[in-house]
């Protein structure tokens, strides 16, 4: 069993750990990345990018995320192959977090930078036209279908939001809900149902994502849910919309996290209850959940871990003093 030592121990190498990475790096703070079982986090899920800031043309997710991780290593990034499998947080700094490989690693401070992955239905087809017809991100992708017939499936809050956001590419927008009422808060219910480009289809679960290599999505299968009656509908886009889960099982207990099981932090900044712990990216915002959110948030951890050093090592030499 390894020891490593730093500064800053980045759990978590999407957009929010390597941005906190390249800042912490040339902080001088000789960060350590620990990847998980996702190196590069989601947007290596997914093909186009045309959001993220400083690229005219359209990139592809995982070679921003080659890119974004070349750039943390050759500002002075340890990156290590391994998954964290239990965190201290009570006895730091240092805080002290253990790997699958039986590696210690020792953070001054630690950034929780952990993502969270979208809900599937888990039905046939899904993940096949994923990227070729299903989404879980009208932000993200709801450009890519303009002028098109789309669909949402959910009827939470995430849902409704999806559906409203896509009105602005599409005049046809379909909520598809396997109930007879919806979940989303009152408001946002009142903005669907005023809306002319959006119509809700009840009681209906996908069974099937249906399409054809090359081709994409064509068309949904759909089950009544009261009568057990299947039926057709055509689209070329569906967006799967029953919410989004933190990878946060790692601390709970340890930190507060909210209903929906994000970490909870103070407004505005990426501070923890936890003095030099710090969460940042989509682990802690279920609100925007974009890369570009997700790295900004991942800059201001990096900043933070700083300044918290810095008191952190006043402090120590104070007592350091009074002791001699
Ligand atoms: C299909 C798809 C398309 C998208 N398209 C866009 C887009 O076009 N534009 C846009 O801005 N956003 C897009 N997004 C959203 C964007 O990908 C996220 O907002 C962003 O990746 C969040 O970054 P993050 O660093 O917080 O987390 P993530 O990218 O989720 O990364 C989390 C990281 O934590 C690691 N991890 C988790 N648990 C552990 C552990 N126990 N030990 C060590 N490491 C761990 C994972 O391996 C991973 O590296 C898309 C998302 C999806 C799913």
């Amino acid at each position: 069993m390894t020891i490593h030592k730093t500064r800053m121990l980045i759990i978590g190498s999407g957009p929010a750990g390597l941005s906190a990475a390249i800042y912490a790096a040339r902080a001088g703070m000789e960060p350590i990345v620990v990847q998980g079982l996702q190196p590069g986090g989601q947007l290596t899920i997914t093909t186009d990018v045309e959001n993220y800031p400083g690229f005219r043309d359209v990139i592809q997710g995982p070679w921003l995320m080659q890119e974004m991780q070349a750039q943390a290593e050759h500002v002075g990034t340890r990156m290590m192959w391994d998954t964290i499998t239990s965190v201290d947080l009570k006895s730091g700094p240092p805080f002290v977090a253990k790997g699958d490989s039986g590696d210690e690693y020792h953070g001054d401070t630690l950034c929780i930078a952990t993502g969270a992955q979208a809900k599937w239905l888990g039905v046939e087809g899904e993940q096949a036209f994923s990227g070729k017809g299903v989404s879980a991100c009208a932000t993200c992708d709801g450009f890519f279908y303009r002028g098109k017939k789309v669909v949402v499936i959910g009827g939470g809050n995430t849902a409704v939001e999806e559906a409203l956001y896509l009105t602005n590419h599409s005049d046809d927008v379909t909520l598809i809900h396997r109930r007879d009422s919806l979940r989303a808060e009152k408001i946002l219910q009142d903005r669907l149902h005023k809306s002319d480009k959006i119509s809700v289809l009840w009681n209906k679960t996908v069974e099937e994502f249906c399409g054809e290599d090359g081709k994409g999505l064509t068309h949904l299968r759909l089950k009544d849910t009261e009568t057990g009656e299947e039926s057709r509908f055509d689209t070329e886009g569906a967006f799967v919309a029953i919410g989004h889960a933190p990878a946060t099982e790692l601390f709970a207990g340890q930190l507060p996290l909210d209903p929906s099981g994000y970490i909870e932090v103070a407004p505005g900044t990426p501070k923890t209850e936890i003095p030099g712990v710090f969460a940042c990216g989509d682990v802690m915002d279920h609100t925007y959940r974009q890369a570009v959110t997700a790295a900004g948030t991942g800059c201001m951890a990096a900043l933070d871990a700083e300044r918290f050093l810095g008191t952190l090592e006043v402090a120590r030499d104070e007592m350091a003093g009074a002791d001699a």
